[in-house]
């Protein structure tokens, strides 16, 4: 159905950064500590206190940005973002204002209309700042009792800031896992919503057709999404929300100040929270306590070269190297690094890649997944495993046996050929298969006329007796040679 609008998305992901230590401090930035245990002068904003900045953070997001073909800026500073609130002690955050230190990039991302194509976003910039801390109210005891922990206070944050170049929810929702996976790939992020290590806000407005063209509605910001999920529903609901609220009163894009509302998990609707401060309301000025940063093109072509094969050139690279499919080099890539190189140690083994994807997809990942283990702990090695998908392709055994001897490799940490033997397997010769099949059809009269009337399913019956009979038959040959016996008849 065609909707006579358009949604106009753009988002802003915060992320933290991989650091050990905070943006202009030395406290550490490990998650779950004690509150209040992982703070100095700096971060809590003692006067007097003066920052100096984590040059692997900056660093960082000189390879993110490049990861996202941005621009980088030869020189960055660093300006205050004033505002009052209990958890930012020195009642400014540190951020960038007008030099970001990159712009004018773009991530290209699987178009959710049609398989296969891509659809590029561009993104305005990607800058640094500091985060706040964290505000904990016990409402739940009636207390209305406010904490606040710094832990957070001071922890890096790379902003990276979307044109409003998305179209639909899962747009977005494409957007965010692409953009979390290029960051893991780079090893830059952890990404982790849980851990609040990646923060999404969205901007969503849309474009109606009217006799006098396309009218822009007020945009609405929208915060407190904790997952891709929630994003997407938060913005299908945003959207239909818009669409009434238009037919009812008609407002455009400024009638009325730019709105910001909150996602509900519980309701799964958007409430509204304040109204949106303006840019000049922070009153930014250059920080004076920190010198502006300069990078080289040489220290550029430097971060360039770390960044290894990024999610988009792995996957092409997989399909045509091992013949696999575009679906199934998906599913592998956004696995990860290692787990796409355990497929690949394995495929290389095997010589064979759309069996050792189909294995890595079907068993691994799924033991995985049961033992909440990554493919690091896996303890198969790969070519263990592509010894064994070796032995099924050539015949020796099903995929069905095949994956009983994994699963004896997994339990005993045998080798593919010492679990082989010890499950006794051992390929049945065609003359063996095809006197007991003759026997199998002697002792079945039935199943041989069903089959003489062509109802091909009685076949089953007979692959069951082979199978109790020597559990290493083939069933597809016992199959075939019933057939072929039945014809002779
Ligand atoms: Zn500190």
């Amino acid at each position: 159905m065609n909707k006579p609008y358009a949604i106009i998305i753009g988002l802003e992901v915060h992320v933290q950064l991989l650091t050990s230590s905070k943006l202009f401090c030395g406290c550490s930035t490990a998650f779950g500590a004690a509150p209040n245990t992982q703070t100095c002068v700096v971060c809590t904003g003692t006067p007097g206190a003066l920052p100096v900045m984590n040059r692997q953070a900056y660093l960082l997001s000189v390879k993110a940005a490049l990861g996202l073909n941005c621009q980088i800026a030869r020189l960055t500073k660093w300006d205050r973002k004033n505002y009052y609130y209990p958890d930012l002690p020195k009642g400014y955050q540190i951020s960038q204002y007008d030099m970001p230190l990159s712009r004018d990039g773009h991530l290209d991302i699987p178009d959710p209309e049609q398989e296969g194509q891509v659809r590029r976003i561009r993104i305005i910039r990607a800058h640094l700042e500091e985060d706040a801390g964290k505000s904990m109210h016990d409402e739940v005891a009636g207390k209305a009792d406010s904490r606040i922990d710094l832990n957070r206070a001071g922890t890096p944050l790379l902003e990276i800031v979307s044109q409003p170049d998305l179209r639909s929810p899962a747009e977005a929702k494409n957007y965010l896992t692409e953009l979390k996976l290029l960051l893991n790939y780079l090893g830059v992020s952890d990404c982790n919503m849980q851990e609040g290590s990646l923060r999404v806000d969205a901007n969503i407005n849309l474009h109606v057709a009217t006799p006098e063209g396309n009218v822009a509605t007020p945009i609405v910001e929208v915060k407190n999404m904790n997952s891709f999920r929630a994003v997407e529903r938060a913005l299908a609901y945003e959207a239909q929300r818009q669409w009434e609220l238009w037919q009812e009163t008609g407002q455009r894009i400024g009638d009325v100040p730019k709105q910001t509302r909150g996602w509900e998990e519980e309701a799964q609707i958007t409430r509204p929270q304040r109204s949106k401060e303006e840019s000049s309301d922070y009153r930014y000025f250059p920080d004076p306590d920190l010198a502006p940063v300069t990078i080289s093109e040489d220290a550029i072509a430097h971060v360039r070269q770390s960044l290894g094969e990024l999610p988009a050139d792995l996957r092409t690279r997989l399909v045509g190297q091992f013949g696999i499919t575009p679906y199934d080099s998906d599913v592998l890539v956004s696995q990860g690094r290692p787990l796409v190189d355990y497929f690949i140690a394995a495929a290389e083994a095997c010589r064979d890649g759309k069996a050792a994807a189909n294995w890595v997809q079907q068993s691994v990942l799924r033991v995985l997944n049961e033992r909440q283990m990554p493919i690091e702990q896996f303890p198969v090695p790969p070519a263990e495993l592509g010894r064994l998908i070796d032995e099924v392709q050539s015949g020796k055994m099903e995929t069905s046996r095949g994956r009983e001897v994994l699963a004896e490799m997994l339990a005993t940490g045998k080798s593919a050929a010492a679990a082989i033997d010890a499950l006794g397997i051992v390929q049945v010769d065609e003359a063996d298969l095809e006197t007991l099949c003759a026997e199998l059809l002697a002792s079945n009269p039935k199943v041989v006329d069903d089959l003489k009337q062509g109802r091909l399913k009685a076949a089953g019956a007979l692959i069951g007796q082979a199978k109790k009979r020597n559990p290493n038959v083939n069933a597809t040959r016992v199959r075939e040679i019933c057939l072929q016996l039945v014809q002779r008849m």
